[in-house]
């Protein structure tokens, strides 16, 4: 699996600018054979998540306004995420686990990458998504593992300024980081940069970048920033624990799921743009004169989702809305010893009907349990 697993190894901050953040993906570019950069980038005025030809495509010149059911861009320094995350480079919506052509070779198998890739500029709350994401899938998806191996670096963007939406640090998923990246930055201004490494690559790397030591005035900025960012935040979504209890006293409190979903159309977007949800359903086609396995992207809260042979095993939505409240917050803790949520904000943001997870919650923890 590419990057090291380091606890940072310096508090150490530095300071440089766009041209540092330039020749950082360069070094990284030539150690690893022109590994290719992927990352936030706009295209069409809209914000995605793809093949960078360069850091100048970052999204550097924007920012985002972020609503239960609103998305905005606008010109600023503090880009958060769109709705597509790392999930779509290291999982695609369609992967094909083998293709046999008409003679029956194989002419793909899992859907590999064939060159190495740097993640740069990816969130906190990213990174965290794709350690949630090896702990479940990694070994498991092939299309996931090859991809997920494919990754060399990683290079990180803290966030100064959280959108209306975000509560990554109250699922200790944000908004600075302190392992497993390679490089970190976070931008104090539109060109002042703070850099740390968080592995021996990383360091090498910025030694080589040259970058000079912040000044205390700097840090001291950083730092302010990073306590109100976090502080703000903590107080949005009741703690893990209090969601915990709740999620258990409640479980069969189908007036409270009724009441909270009763918006809620089914149509899977929150799983969709969630970086931590993983499901795909499995496909044979013939196609291009091709027979392909697919996996595709499904999500428990569409309708098909509980449908089976012999029936559908969560038929009414309040319970397939609760499912995914309790994937994040019981299950996965049981499956990977950690929250599944890392309070990114994405499926409130791209929810048509605006129902915000964050109101959820809190009205889990606030209504009481009849
Ligand atoms: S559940 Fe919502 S807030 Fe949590 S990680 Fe998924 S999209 Fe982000
Ligand atoms: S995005 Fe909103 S409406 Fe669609 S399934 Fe999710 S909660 Fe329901």
């Amino acid at each position: 699996m590419g990057v090291e697993k380091v606890v940072a190894s310096s508090s150490e901050l530095f300071v440089g600018n766009f041209r540092d953040l330039e020749a950082i993906a360069r070094l990284l570019q030539k150690s690893f054979d022109g590994a290719k950069l992927y990352g936030y980038k706009l295209q069409n005025d809209r914000a995605v998540f793809g093949e960078l030809s360069s850091v100048s495509e970052l999204p550097l010149k924007v920012a985002d306004v972020q609503k239960p059911g609103s998305y905005r861009l606008v010109s600023g320094i503090r880009f958060r995420h769109g709705s597509g995350s790392p999930k779509v480079y290291l999982l695609p919506p369609e992967h094909a686990f083998i293709v046999v052509s008409q003679n029956y070779d194989i002419a793909e198998l899992y859907n590999g990458v064939k060159e190495g890739a740097i993640l740069f500029g990816i969130k906190p709350c990213d990174r965290k998504a794709i350690e949630i994401l090896d702990r479940i899938i990694y070994g498991k998806n092939p299309v996931y593992t090859k991809r997920r191996d494919a990754v060399k670096a990683i290079v990180v963007e803290e966030c100064l300024e959280p959108a209306e939406t975000c509560f990554c640090s109250a699922v200790n998923a944000g908004p600075t980081i302190s392992t497993g990246f390679d490089v970190a930055y976070a931008r104090l201004h539109e060109d002042l940069y703070l850099f740390k490494f968080g592995s021996s690559l990383g360091e090498k790397i910025l030694s080589r970048v040259g970058v000079k030591k912040a000044e205390e005035s700097h840090v001291k900025e950083y730092l302010e920033l990073v306590n109100k960012a976090t502080s703000t935040m903590n107080t949005r979504v009741p703690s893990t624990k209090n969601v915990q209890d709740n999620l258990k006293a409640r479980v069969n409190d189908k007036k409270f799921w009724e009441e909270v979903s009763s918006k809620c159309v089914g149509c899977g977007n929150c799983n969709y743009v969630c970086p931590t949800c993983f499901c795909i359903e499995i496909e044979d086609r013939i196609e291009d004169g091709y027979s392909k396995r697919v996996g595709m992207w499904t999500g428990c809260r569409t309708y098909t989702y509980g449908l089976v042979a012999g029936g559908h095993f969560r038929r009414d939505l309040y319970t397939r809305f609760r499912h995914f409240v309790l994937h994040k917050f019981t299950f996965y803790p049981m499956q990977v010893g950690d929250v599944g949520c890392v309070g990114c904000g994405r499926c409130s943001v791209w929810c048509p009907l605006g129902i915000d997870l964050k109101e959820t919650l809190n009205r889990l923890t606030e209504v009481k349990v009849q």
